[in-house]
């Protein structure tokens, strides 16, 4: 054992002890900062999420005040407590801790009251008790350890507390462009023991103007999807035609598994398809209801421009490599890219196609652009937009990275290897961090979910691992 383990063997041990000390301090105040229910809301004069986001960043930067941190409320978008040990400079690097207290709305089916953080069966259950205000509060007595025991600190502390992550990130937006951003750090808004890599999230949108009207099947419109991010689980179209029966190709499409067709006034059509949703991230998983769709309307006798059309919606769409888009590639980091046709949309005038995309994490969106525009000028489909998240990318051999996993595996013994994923975690946000935290491996995830709950020994332990955590990361 070298000498700088052994000074962090005995710092470990007061850092438990402390955390042990204060155990029940950490659950109660996690119990009061649960029952405020942080859901978004209109906006106040200093709570631009609404009332009872800014009441949330108020109770928790006042706990942080109760133990003498330095705390700063910007303007009920986001907050940070802060700690500096003497003899910190005033300008030393800071190490964050960056959490959030909204939550996404409470939703039905409960058994215990959601904003009741009622304890049962050694978990506390509430809406944000995992996601994220429990996990905030684990990295805050985390900080207070470190700060109450006294260890040796060459870098500034910093627990700052966002009121928008379930909602567009408004409050890192914010908080970032008025304060200084953290030299390393983490979010505990992840999976434990930490994702290092997360793919970039392009949202591209393409359009090309609806097809004439011609002597055959008319397509009147097509929808399917309310969300980028999900794979579209029903969708629907309307025909039209003058000159012959239904019957016929009615009973063509009701042959299709999924579809049904409904006859309605004025020779008109309705055709629905019901597939199966799932996450944007990961659309191999679901069945596209757009695809679906497209398969039967593409049994018609359409003009050759909206068979066009429809095949390449319907191509496009099955695809989730990208390859028929052009952008299919993959690197060795986060694996292949993925595609989610989530949102198409026909009307009179124009055809709407919106694809979430997320692509490696040693790629650009510039790459994607490139790689889409001569598939895009071999059609008559234009790109509208691409909105982008840029990939976050800390090294497996990155400092960051070692020091976070050593302490997790010291504590819990498990070796499970540093992970990547195609969603988004807080971390994004941090010019130099990774998600750490919360769920354990083997714990189902139950964020966004009836009953959200966290075991309490495992608050308890979190707090120990970001203690120590925080204490490695403080000294370089
Ligand atoms: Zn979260």
């Amino acid at each position: 054992m070298d000498n700088s383990s052994q000074i962090f063997s005995q710092i470990d041990q007061q850092l438990s002890a402390w955390v042990d000390a204060h155990r029940e301090e950490l659950i109660e105040k996690t119990q009061r900062l649960l029952e405020v229910p942080s859901v978004k809301g209109d906006p106040a004069p200093g709570a631009p999420f609404g009332a009872e986001t800014r009441r949330a960043l108020d109770v928790a930067l006042g706990f942080a005040a109760e133990h003498g941190l330095t705390i700063k409320n910007l303007d009920g978008y986001a907050g940070h407590a802060e700690w500096a040990a003497e003899g910190v400079p005033a300008g030393a690097e800071i190490v964050g801790v960056l959490a959030h207290v909204d939550v996404v709305p409470a939703g039905d089916g409960w058994k215990h009251p959601p904003f009741g953080a009622e304890i049962a069966d050694g978990k506390i259950y509430a809406r944000g008790a995992i996601d994220d205000k429990g996990p905030a509060m684990a990295g805050l007595f985390g900080m207070l350890a470190v700060k109450e025991c006294g260890v040796p600190l060459a870098r500034r502390l910093r627990w700052i507390l966002g009121a928008d992550e379930e909602s567009g990130f408004g409050c890192v937006k914010h908080y970032f462009a008025h304060e200084e951003m953290p030299a390393t750090g983490f979010t505990p808004d992840g999976i434990f023991p930490l994702v290092h890599a997360e793919k970039g999230i392009a949202n591209i949108t393409l359009t090309r103007p609806a097809p004439p009207e011609g002597e055959r099947v008319h397509l009147v419109s097509l929808s399917g999807g309310r969300r980028a991010n999900m794979v579209p689980d029903s969708a629907e179209a309307v025909l039209r035609q003058d000159n012959a029966p239904w019957a016929a190709m009615r009973a063509r499409l009701d042959g299709v598994v999924g579809v049904r067709t409904e006859q309605l006034s004025g020779e008109r059509l309705r055709v629905t398809a019901k597939g199966i949703s799932a996450h944007g991230s990961t659309p191999e998983e679901g069945q596209n209801a757009v695809v679906l769709l497209c398969d039967a309307l593409l049994l018609l006798d359409h003009t050759e421009d909206q068979v066009e059309m429809i095949q390449h919606i319907r191509n496009w769409g099955r695809d989730t490599t990208g390859g028929t888009l052009g952008i299919a590639g993959a690197d060795d980091v986060a694996g292949p890219l993925t595609s989610n046709l989530g949102i198409a949309e026909l009307n009179k005038e124009t055809l709407t196609l919106t694809f979430n995309v997320r692509y490696p994490v040693t790629w650009d969106a510039a790459a994607v652009r490139a790689r889409l525009k001569p598939q895009l000028d071999a059609t008559r489909f234009v790109l509208k937009e691409i909105t982008d998240q840029p990939p976050l990318y800390v090294p497996v051999d990155d400092p960051l990275v070692g020091t976070l996993l050593s302490v997790y595996r010291a504590e819990t013994g498990d070796q499970t290897r540093p992970k990547t994923i195609g969603g988004g975690t807080y971390a994004r946000a941090m010019a130099h961090g990774v998600a750490f935290g919360p769920d354990f491996p083997g714990t189902p995830g139950c964020a966004h979910q009836a009953d959200e709950c966290w075991p309490v020994e495992q608050l308890i332990l979190a707090a120990k691992i970001y203690a120590k955590a925080i204490a490695r990361l403080a000294n370089g």
